[in-house]
């Protein structure tokens, strides 16, 4: 495909590329299903997913038609016109959850941004300016823009930028009692995600989840579920709120909801809709006809009976499997997570090394991610098949062996 003269390496990147990513020493070039090839033919199976984004693996059937059917018709129009794709895909995500409207972005980061600044003109309009306070919890993963980064619970990841946006208060989740020391008439939006992703794959407990909708509704506060990593059936159900006691006022889905086309959305009541008036807040590409044709694509083929269970299905048979290496080798404390939005957490004797795991597994054939130091991050596709998962983690295990040897 490639001849020698163009072949670009990834000694490349260093050149080129701004530094802020480190990226693995391969370059995939194609992949189909749950398998990726790189520049070498060397194979690979992909239990990472594009970081919980390839909800049906690599150029799926459906997804390739619906993108190449509307590339040919129409790609862009911007917000002064509205498209048919946008409109069937806000249509399928109301009628399959609590909300009453939809607005599309880009991404992860740019649904949150839209949902904190309805939330302060929500409560800046109906109580007043000085009801701005945000309470967010450490560890949380919001996205990286000024606004979402400052609300997100890694210092790391806003310092150093400068005066941050003000009223944003961190709190350790699932702590009922500091939520209950600090929330008050000031707090005008809790946000979290129901799961923590990027924070190490930690559930909120269902009495904390109580706790945060009881004290939002004493104190007029809407609660704003991230569910950019949990959302489009990575736990077993279309929205992981689906499977807790509790509704959101506003909740984010980005990553899966494309299965790999950029596209995200933030959904909400129609009584909190209505503060985003015409020209309060808006996006070039957000809604655009080829990212929602994807996305109406996604949610016809993911949100069936046959996928949900067979992510719950998919879940036993990742949790076996990491149970029997764990049995013969001991390296993690528990296996945690929901769906296939799974978390192996390394015990006291490998602490700090989940890069390791990482890096072993990429030189036995196999993709998996990090979350933080301790945890390994499993985020397949959700119809990875059957086969797929035990070659994969017959991988795995080559690669704890050869660390646990090291
Ligand atoms: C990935 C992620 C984001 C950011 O999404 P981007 O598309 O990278 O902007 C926000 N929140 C959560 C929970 C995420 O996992």
């Amino acid at each position: 495909m490639m001849d020698n003269k163009t072949k670009l390496t990834r000694e490349q990147f260093d050149k080129v590329m701004v530094p802020n990513y480190a990226p693995a020493a391969v370059i995939p070039v194609r992949g189909q299903g749950s398998r990726v090839w790189d520049q070498n033919e060397r194979e690979y199976i992909d239990f990472a997913g594009g970081i919980a984004v390839n909800c049906l693996g690599h150029c799926h059937p459906a997804l390739v038609g619906a993108l190449t059917e509307q590339s040919q018709k129409l790609w862009h129009l911007s917000n002064v016109m509205t498209n048919e794709p946008a409109l069937a895909l806000a249509t399928a995500l109301v009628e399959h959850t609590f909300a009453d409207k939809v607005y599309f972005a880009n991404s992860g980061a740019e649904a949150n941004e839209a949902a904190l600044k309805l939330a302060r003109r929500y409560a800046s309009d109906k109580f007043g300016p000085e009801k701005d306070e945000i309470i967010a919890f450490n560890q949380g993963f919001h996205g990286r823009t000024f606004f979402t980064v400052s609300v997100g619970g890694q210092a790391a990841y806003s310092d150093g930028f400068g005066p941050k946006p003000e009223a944003i208060t961190h709190l350790p989740y699932n702590d009922i009692a500091a939520l209950e020391q600090t929330v008050s008439d000031r707090t005008c939006a809790i946000m979290l995600e129901p799961l923590q992703g990027e924070g190490g794959i930690i559930t909120a407990h269902p009495e904390f989840l109580a706790a945060v909708r009881r004290l939002a509704d004493k104190h007029n506060a809407l609660v704003i579920f991230d569910e950019v990593q949990t959302g489009v059936g990575r736990t077993g159900a279309l929205y992981a709120y689906m499977n807790t006691d509790m509704v959101p006022d506003i909740l984010t889905t980005a990553k899966a909801l494309g299965g790999g086309f950029p596209i995200a959305a933030m959904l909400t009541r129609e009584d909190i809709a209505a503060h985003l008036k015409v020209g309060t807040h808006g996006s070039t590409y957000g809604g655009n006809p080829l990212a929602c044709a994807v996305g109406n694509a996604v949610m016809s083929v993911v949100n069936t009976p046959a996928v949900l269970d067979g992510v719950r299905q998919r879940e036993q048979l990742f949790r076996q499997g990491l149970e029997k290496i764990n049995a013969k080798y001991d390296v993690f404390s528990e296996v945690r997570g929901k769906g296939l939005l799974l978390g192996a957490v390394l015990n006291e004797r490998y602490q700090g090394r989940s890069r390791d795991f990482l890096q072993a597994a990429v030189a036995q054939g196999l993709m998996c991610l990090v979350a933080g130091t301790n945890v390994v991050r499993f985020t397949p596709s959700l119809v990875i098949p059957m086969e797929d998962i035990t070659e994969g983690l017959m991988r795995f295990e080559r690669a704890v062996a050869k660390v646990t040897k090291a």
